[in-house]
């Protein structure tokens, strides 16, 4: 199957928590998207691999998801090599897509900031046919880069208005690890991502984006590269205009 849209995470929530509301809203679109997990979030305080798994596959379903799944790396353990990095390759060139969704390279995880060069260099590297995996070659037309802590001046704002409160939903299918009615469940221990202040950034944050664009809540996204614009004066007409005055 090919992909439209393909998201890495080092973890199996860091895609909801972070464009959550854009995955959700290619797939009403249409596309076809998947996740990838680079990891099992073993090393997680709440929960275990088990649960943690179970959590990654209700919160695809609320995605809408075409595909989703966790590699093998070690949790913690995310390092540019060249034997991750073949490990990217192959899923890029299983699901052919469009474009690719990577973290911020400036953050706070160690394993989210590797994940971030991984994914670069892989779909680099995916586009040259003398590397072999027995597979066909294949480059991404583009890494974007999604926002997790630390913010950037955004290269474009998704209008995720209308998918917001199912990012949410998303976001507390993991329920060992965020603020939900069933978190006791999962042990007393609060961490900086169970406590409900999280939650209600994830929420303030989305409002802020979405205030920079007329809207009611939205994404940042980071391209590296000047964006190609062939036709400002369709880009920039009627259709762009609503919500922006
Ligand atoms: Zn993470």
């Amino acid at each position: 199957m090919k992909l439209d849209v393909l998201a890495f995470g080092a973890h199996p929530d860091d895609i909801e928590l972070t464009c959550g509301g854009t995955m959700i809203k290619m797939a009403d679109m249409g596309y076809k998207t998947g996740v990838v997990a680079l990891t099992q979030g073993e090393l997680g305080t709440r929960g275990t691999p088990e649960i943690r798994r179970q959590e990654f596959n209700a919160a695809a379903q609320i995605l809408g998801l075409s595909v989703h799944k966790m590699l093998d790396i070690p949790d913690g353990e995310v390092a540019v090599t060249q034997e991750n990095k073949l490990k990217v390759i192959r899923e890029i060139r299983e699901y052919q897509p469009r474009i690719l969704l990577a973290p911020y390279w400036k953050v706070r995880h160690p394993d989210h900031g590797h994940t971030s060069d991984l994914i670069r260099e892989a779909a680099f590297f995916s586009g040259l046919k003398n590397l072999e995996t027995s597979q066909q070659a294949f480059r991404p037309n583009k890494v974007i880069y999604y926002a997790s802590r630390f913010e950037f001046k955004p290269s474009f704002i998704v209008d995720v208005s209308e998918c917001h409160d199912r990012k949410i939903v998303a976001i507390q299918a993991y329920q060992s690890q965020f603020h939900t009615p069933r978190k006791k469940k999962f042990g007393e221990e609060e961490t900086n991502i169970s406590r409900p202040e999280f939650l209600e950034a994830i929420i303030t944050r989305a409002k802020q984006y979405g205030s920079y664009i007329g809207v009611d809540s939205g994404e940042p996204f980071l391209v590296r590269e000047p964006i190609c614009l062939n036709d400002p004066v369709a880009f920039f007409g009627t259709e762009y205009l609503q919500g922006i005055l």
